[in-house]
């Protein structure tokens, strides 16, 4: 047996052990090429199956409807901050809804290219709720409503889809997808860096309407519009190859687990055993999210003092626990538990709080 750790990073995290394995056996002769998947061509008849066989599960799994295109792209999340801007906003406002750091960064970009109305904010108490629909101030006449649906940093997940009427909706959903099923014909634009959900960093999967990629605009450069990569397959240029390929197993291995639905369940479960655990010991863990705005994702709480919550961190080293430091940000301890993460991953954290708190109370 390989030497594996319960993996709770927040991303880059845990990948599917048989995804690792499949990408190992591969490693040097792929389907009997004699070279890597990072040795073949981007413009080869095997890549052309990996990218899209990846395009197809995406559509498979997340239902998407013929109308849109799935897209491979490089930059992370973090380049479509300003794609969306620089394709949509042009000096019209746009409406944001401000859950986190990411959102944060979001509206910074936006703000380059045109006017962002804060349409709902959890600022105020350091991010520990979602905004409610009834509460979201929304321009009627905005190019497009932006949200984060999940707040990897803060704990915090939307549970619901926004209503926009007829302004295009746009999600950043880099720490949720795949987690549930979603409709995603209520959406103009998803987008998600593939390292919590999907797949290794590097790669970011975009699904669009083919509405809003015809309505992007034209004088930005090639590469920043939607609709070079959409008439190119993702092979405008050479995209990142290896990350499609091992996204490609992750999606491979989602679909064989039982798909969205099986995440989910899984999801339900996992989020079940943590705040379970949390309210149950509700005098030495505090969770940071309101409980109606918790995330099924990563689960942040604080101990009773900096100091035990190092212990924390180091204890759950000893017992081969990684990656449970909280961000600066809400300090603490963050329990991320993506779509790889085992359900006896978080037993063993669970495990780990009643132990802790038995020897520390
Ligand atoms: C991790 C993360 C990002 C940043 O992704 P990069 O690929 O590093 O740019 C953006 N949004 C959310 C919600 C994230 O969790």
């Amino acid at each position: 047996m390989v030497h594996r750790i319960h993996n709770f990073n927040p991303g880059p995290c845990a990948l599917p052990l048989p995804v690792l394995e499949k990408a190992a056996a591969e490693m040097f002769d792929y389907k009997g090429t004699g070279m890597s998947v990072m040795e073949v061509s981007h413009r080869s008849a095997e890549f052309d199956e990996i990218i899209n066989d990846a395009g197809l599960l995406m559509k498979d799994l997340l239902g998407v409807p013929e109308s849109y295109h799935v897209l491979f792209l490089g930059g992370g999340a973090s380049t479509q901050f300003y794609f969306i801007p620089m394709n949509f906003l042009g000096g019209g406002t746009a409406d944001y809804v401000n859950t986190g750091s990411w959102s944060k960064k979001a509206i910074k970009e936006a703000g380059l290219y045109g006017t962002v109305n804060i349409a709902g904010t959890s600022e105020e108490t350091n991010f520990n709720f979602i905004p409610k629909q009834e509460g979201l101030k929304l321009t009627a006449d905005a190019k497009y409503v932006h949200y984060t649906s999940n707040n990897t940093i803060f704990g915090t997940e939307f549970h619901y889809v926004p209503e926009t009427g007829n302004v295009p909706l746009i999600c950043d959903m880099s720490s949720d997808i795949m987690s549930r099923p979603v409709d995603v014909s209520k959406f103009g634009l998803i987008y998600a860096g593939a390292q919590k959900n999907l797949g290794p960093s590097g790669v970011t999967a975009v699904v669009v309407s083919d509405e809003l990629i015809e309505a992007g605009a034209e004088d930005i450069p090639t590469m920043t519009q939607y609709r070079t990569h959409a008439g190119k397959n993702s092979l405008f240029n050479t995209p990142p190859c290896w990350n499609i390929y091992i996204l490609k197993l992750f999606l491979e291995w989602v679909k064989d687990e039982g798909g969205l639905a099986e995440m989910n369940a899984r999801a339900q479960k996992k989020a079940d055993l943590i705040y379970g655990a949390i309210d149950e010991m509700g005098n030495f863990y505090k969770g940071h999210a309101e409980v109606d705005s918790r995330s099924r994702m990563n689960a942040t709480f604080n101990l009773p003092t900096e100091e035990m919550e190092k212990q924390f961190v180091a204890e759950a080293a000893k017992e081969g626990l990684g990656g449970v430091k909280g961000h600066r940000s809400v300090g603490g301890i963050r329990i991320s538990m993506y779509n790889a993460t085992a359900i006896e991953s978080v037993k063993a954290v669970v495990d780990l709080m009643e132990d802790f708190r038995g020897k520390n109370k």
